[in-house]
């Protein structure tokens, strides 16, 4: 039942001027913040990973097709969890590979709007078992590669003046490691790759990140032997190895409208592994 009341007003002189009666239910209808009102819905993205075939980047395509973005994802055997999007076969070694798959990508999910340049390989040795076929081939991938996929997805990015690039780097990018001259090598190359690009692309609204991550639970890591896995972990202020989705979450917040306003930051995943460097 509706509650009315009946009020008269004064005006400023203190004379009556008016008497109306006033549906107090819809006044407090009318008054009280809308508690259920939906928040404004998360815009969807055109998204490409490279290296979502496994690991890290098959958790960052799961979990951004999750949030509602159009995914796509490849790598060299091509295949992926048909919930986490589209599975691409590309070697990021070979340009028109990267342009085929580019371009199939935008055909069914609209211009690249959004990159994960994840695709990585090791070719661990010493510096003088190192021969430049392992030098180069691992540059070829982890830094030429990344070079390839932003040659191809920029041109829509820059025109439309809104894009995400995030490159997964390592902390041995900062730290070195013995045995991984190539890969460290190519690894801080996507930190000047990607601070070159935000100051770039900055002013056409494109930001470029990379992410440092330490020990992540992935086949990449899978061959450490038991005593190394527990000195890896006693070096580790947070006590455990990082899982696949540490990272993706990481790439989620850069790439989401929270994360407008980073651009050319190295953020570490690493349990504080890295800290320092
Ligand atoms: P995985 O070895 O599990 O996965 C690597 C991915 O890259 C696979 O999907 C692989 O697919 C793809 N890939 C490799 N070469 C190519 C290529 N030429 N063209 C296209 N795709 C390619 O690695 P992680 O998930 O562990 O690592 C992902 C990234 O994170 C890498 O860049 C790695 O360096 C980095 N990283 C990983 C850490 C870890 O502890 N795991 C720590 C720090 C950084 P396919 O074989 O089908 O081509």
């Amino acid at each position: 039942m509706n509650q009315t009341q009946v009020f008269s007003f004064t005006d400023g002189l203190g004379i009556e001027s008016d008497t109306i009666a006033l549906d107090l239910d819809a006044f407090h209808r009318a008054t009280q913040p809308d508690t259920r009102r939906a928040l404004p819905e998360p815009t969807r993205r055109s998204v490409l990973v490279s290296g979502g075939s496994r690991g890290i980047g098959a958790a960052v395509a799961s979990r951004l097709a999750t949030g509602g973005h159009r995914v796509a994802n490849l790598s060299r055997t091509g295949v992926g969890d048909a919930a986490a999007g589209l599975a691409l076969t590309c070697d990021i070694t070979d340009t028109e590979s990267v342009q085929l798959a580019v371009k199939r990508a935008a055909t069914d999910n609209g211009p690249v709007e959004v990159l994960v340049a994840n695709a990585g390989i090791t070719d661990d040795k010493l510096m003088l078992r190192m021969n430049e076929e392992s030098f180069a081939n691992v540059l070829d991938t982890n830094l030429t590669g990344t070079y390839r996929l932003v040659k191809a997805v920029a041109g829509p990015m820059l025109r439309n003046r809104w894009g995400r690039i995030v490159f997964i780097s390592s902390v041995v990018a900062m730290s070195g490691s013995a045995g991984q001259a190539n890969y460290a090598a190519s690894k801080a190359g996507l930190i000047g790759l990607a601070r070159s690009l935000a100051r770039e692309f900055g002013p056409r609204g494109v930001t470029c990140n990379v992410i440092a991550p330490g020990f992540i639970d992935t086949a990449m890591t899978a061959d450490l032997g038991d005593d190394r896995r527990n000195d890896v972990v006693k070096s580790i202020p947070l006590d455990r190895i990082g899982t696949v989705d540490d990272v993706a979450a990481t790439v989620e917040f850069l790439t989401s409208d929270a994360g407008a306003y980073i651009t050319g930051a190295v953020i570490p995943v690493d349990g504080g592994l890295g800290m320092g460097y």
